[in-house]
């Protein structure tokens, strides 16, 4: 079981974050990330399925009743924001828009104008290698049934996949797409914006202590009564394996890895991460984890760090305050950005 003391050393919320290293350490793992559950009784906790994902909620309150109501809130908040934005349903507003935007303006609510927005500052940001319209090649990706494009069928349709086809109209309230083809997914920010808006609506409930985990993405409330909570970053070889852990308190921490969906073919790994350049999956990396202050920025930044690779990635976060980033790239080593402290054995504390 994991030691849960807090030893001298780890310091969370001081400007250099000492990363723990701790080789197959046997705890249970969330999707890359690793959260650590406290026994008393004011914790609440509940496993559920939502946005495709396994969704955990884990809630500190004095009064069981609240706490129950507050996690039954989280779970709903998913729920309707799946309603919205996903592309696996046909009767979802961006399914919708989807099929008509490249004949003309259609309209848009403004909570989905305003993700597509904020997906557009991080293309921006990233140079384009977050890019919501990756899914106009990303579609043609089966990664269950092992299916890809050909390179002639990516050739073809590459041209759809560029941000700048996309015509958001926030005043107007409308959307169009620049060309045919062209096909906006959430995937990579969706997640991260669900679990954000649910954390806060669990502060408006004076809930101070939570945990909201989809996936791979986490959002962390306060701390766990006194203590931080632990993320750890996983093996990608290796489920239950961790390559480092991290003390968080009241932050995000997302995890983007190449073992989430994928299939082996030709000694090659085809997975859910698109470069936009090449329209097949981007390769530089194994995972990426960003920790920062809300869950919808670090959701899209580890997409868009995964895409960057470690040099340009890295760089792009050690110019943005606040966020810190670990990657593991193919052969297994380990980057940390500037923030972070270069991780010493645990046993050496
Ligand atoms: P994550 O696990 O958060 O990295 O998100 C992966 C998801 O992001 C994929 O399943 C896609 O839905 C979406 N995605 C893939 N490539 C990109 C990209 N280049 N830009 C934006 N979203 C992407
Ligand atoms: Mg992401």
């Amino acid at each position: 079981m994991e030691d849960e003391h807090t030893p001298a050393g780890a310091r969370p919320g001081a400007r250099n974050r000492r990363v723990w290293f701790r080789p197959l350490l046997a705890i249970v793992a969330l999707a890359g990330v690793v959260c650590v559950r406290s026994v008393a009784a004011e914790w609440h906790a509940r496993d559920a399925q939502a946005m495709g994902t396994t969704v955990r909620v884990e809630v500190w309150h004095e009064d069981a009743r609240a706490a129950e109501a507050g996690i039954e809130a989280v779970l709903a908040e998913l729920d309707r924001v799946e309603r919205l934005m996903s592309t696996y349903r046909e009767d979802s507003e961006l399914s919708r828009i989807n099929r008509t935007a490249a004949q003309g303006p259609v309209p848009i609510g403004a909570e989905l104008a305003d993700l597509i927005a904020r997906s557009l500052e991080f293309s921006d940001l990233t140079g384009g290698a977050f890019d919501v319209t990756y899914a106009s090649v990303g579609h043609l990706y089966d990664y269950r049934s092992g299916i890809k494009p050909s390179a002639e069928r990516i050739e073809q349709v590459l041209p759809a996949v560029n941000y700048r086809h996309i015509q958001l109209d926030r005043e107007r309230l409308t959307i169009q797409y620049a060309r045919e083809g062209v096909t906006i997914d959430l995937g990579g920010i969706a997640k991260g914006y669900a679990i954000e808006r649910s954390a806060r609506m669990l502060q408006a409930r004076g809930i101070r202590h939570a945990l909201v985990n989809a996936g791979g993405d986490t959002r962390f409330l306060g701390d766990r009564r006194g203590r931080p909570w632990f993320i750890g970053v996983r093996d990608p070889d290796d489920r239950s394996g961790l390559v480092a852990k991290i003390p968080v308190s009241d932050e995000a921490v997302s995890t983007s890895g190449d073992y989430e969906r994928f299939f082996d073919r030709d000694g090659e790994r085809y997975h859910h991460i698109i470069d936009p350049s090449t329209g097949t999956s981007a390769r530089e990396l194994r995972s990426v984890t960003i920790i920062g202050p809300d869950a919808t920025t670090t959701d899209a930044l580890s997409t868009s760090v995964f895409v960057m690779g470690p040099r340009r990635g890295l760089e792009l976060i050690d110019r943005l305050p606040g966020i810190e980033a670990i990657v593991v790239d193919r052969e297994g080593r380990l980057g940390y950005s500037d923030g972070l402290e270069e991780p010493r054995p645990v046993t050496d504390e």
